[in-house]
């Protein structure tokens, strides 16, 4: 089974339009998506109406609760609760449906999927070599899953011993015994690069692929200002940071 993953598209249409177009050139079996749909961008509804469109399966993430109302936007930064408030606000009754029917985690063809991870799926952050060798440990699935610190990696367990690290554009990995993988970030990469992240996973030959693809940053940067979102907010897609 050939599969696209993405993750925290964060209200970010013009990354998404990006990454669907070349995840449709590879026209794999599904798409999961691992949460935060929303939060931080200037297009929450259309992106769940994209992504309830064309995503096999969909998480719910901690920017998709907040917005719900369901998480106190307290626990965020003042921009982050700023944004999650805006969205909050602007958010369709047919997203709010859409939202409050995922999950935080959840299991498909021999991989288990977190927003988070697999000890908090909501909020735990899988940044160093000790969450990642928690979070194998914690399951049993080959493929474990997440999103959440926008930040791409592929991290394998042998016996007791941990490899990998970081995977930026162009990565490749024999998915030779357990891994933990991390696409990045649709809408708001964190790793230094500024495109708009996803993951292309074959689960028959056992190989995972990194992928990166350039959006019109300053269209999504040019959105955020008209809605009035916090300004560092719309700055940081130019760095990827
Ligand atoms: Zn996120």
């Amino acid at each position: 089974m050939r599969v696209a993953v993405i993750s925290d598209i964060h209200a970010n249409e013009h990354a998404l339009a990006a990454v669907l177009e070349e995840i449709d050139a590879l026209a794999p079996d599904a798409i999961w998506c691992l949460g935060d749909v929303v939060g931080y961008g200037p297009a929450p509804s259309r992106c769940c109406e994209v992504v309830s469109e064309r995503a096999d399966l969909c998480l719910i993430g901690n920017h998709d609760l907040v917005a719900l109302g369901s998480l106190d936007a307290a626990d965020f930064n003042e921009e982050a609760a700023e944004a999650a408030l805006w969205t909050r606000a602007h958010l369709d009754e047919r997203s709010r449906a859409f939202l409050s029917a995922l999950q935080p985690s959840g299991k498909a063809d021999g991989a288990a999927l977190f927003h988070a991870s697999p000890r908090d799926p909501v909020w735990e952050y899988v940044l160093s070599a000790e969450t990642a060798y928690f979070s194998l440990l914690a399951t049993e699935a080959p493929l474990v899953l997440v999103g959440h610190s926008h930040v791409a990696l592929a991290i394998g367990l042998d016996g007791d011993e941990l490899h990998g690290g970081l995977a930026p554009a162009g990565t490749e990995r024999a998915l030779d015994g357990r891994w933990l993988l991390n696409p990045g970030s649709v809408g708001q990469p964190r790793d230094g690069d500024a495109r708009a992240a996803w993951l292309e996973l074959d689960t028959d030959d056992r190989v995972a692929r990194f992928h990166r693809v350039a959006y019109p940053i300053e269209r999504t940067q040019g959105d955020m200002r008209a809605a009035g979102l916090p300004e560092p907010l719309a700055a940081r897609l130019a760095q990827g940071i």
